[in-house]
């Protein structure tokens, strides 16, 4: 009895278990790709319901041509790739299962050039390609719960488990709020953002520029974005220990250098 409970353990740990893009790193993800992705439309559909999507043509241009690259160096042909610029002031940007991504204008100000753009939506679609939304549920939840949680976000009640997993997504209860990341998804991101950053023709030399500068002219306060995504010494470091793996897909790509400024 218990050799069978231990071999159906090991059974459903393989059948869960994903490889991440480009890291090549095993995880434990129970939810399928397409229940994260109806939760991140649902989840996304909800936020764009409480947001104003800003009208700045600029800027909403840049985020449509920057976007559309990252999306192809994501190679997620079947994502639903959506990109909105958010009127608000948080210095913020997410990217929900199945390719739901939203920058906020806050942050917009902070970008010194498109490349630069293209590292923190190059970062937040890693953590959808690489699955840490279903990580996250799969460890909050656990599988039964989140199987019949599942039900509940796809049903659209506002229920208990339904915050649960829009945390788990990455979304707080108030909509907007961004959760952290583990320290190991985020240094994830960092490397696989850095491999989409190059491979759409960006420099990937400013995304260690971009935190640099973010971190130094957020001291004192610290915005949304930095709290979750906190800017160490180490995480810069890694980020320009890395930049050598990823020349090769800079070397491929249409080279774009540094884009546009902003
Ligand atoms: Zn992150």
């Amino acid at each position: 009895m218990r050799i069978k409970a231990v071999f159906l353990f090991f059974v459903f740990l393989l059948l869960g278990c994903v490889t991440t893009p480009e890291s090549g790193r095993r995880a434990l993800v129970l939810t399928s790709e397409a229940e994260e992705a109806e939760m991140g439309r649902q989840a996304y559909a909800e936020v764009l319901s409480k947001e104003r999507v800003a009208n700045n043509p600029k800027w909403n241009s840049l985020l449509q041509r920057v976007g559309q690259r990252i999306a192809a160096a994501a190679r997620k042909p079947g994502y639903g790739w959506e990109f909105k610029l958010i009127e608000s002031k948080e210095k913020n940007a997410f990217c929900l299962p199945g390719g739901k991504v939203a920058v906020y204008t806050g942050i917009m100000t902070v970008f010194e050039n498109e490349a630069q753009m293209a590292a923190v939506i190059g970062h937040e679609v890693a953590h959808a390609t690489a699955r840490h939304g279903g990580q996250r549920i799969t460890v909050a939840l656990g599988a039964q719960l989140g199987m019949t949680a599942l039900g509940a976000v796809v049903g659209g009640e506002d229920s208990k488990e339904k915050q649960v997993l829009l945390a788990a997504l990455g979304l707080g209860a108030n909509v907007g709020a961004i959760l952290p990341f583990s320290r190991s998804n985020e240094t994830e991101a960092d490397e696989i953002g850095l491999v989409y950053t190059a491979r759409a023709g960006y420099d990937p030399r400013e995304a260690s520029r971009f935190w640099e500068k973010f971190a130094k002219e957020s001291g004192g306060a610290p915005p949304t974005f930095l709290s979750t995504h906190p800017s160490s010494s180490s995480r810069q470091e890694n980020l320009r220990n890395r930049v050598g793996s990823v020349m090769g897909e800079y070397d491929r790509s249409p080279k774009y250098g540094t884009g546009e400024r902003i």
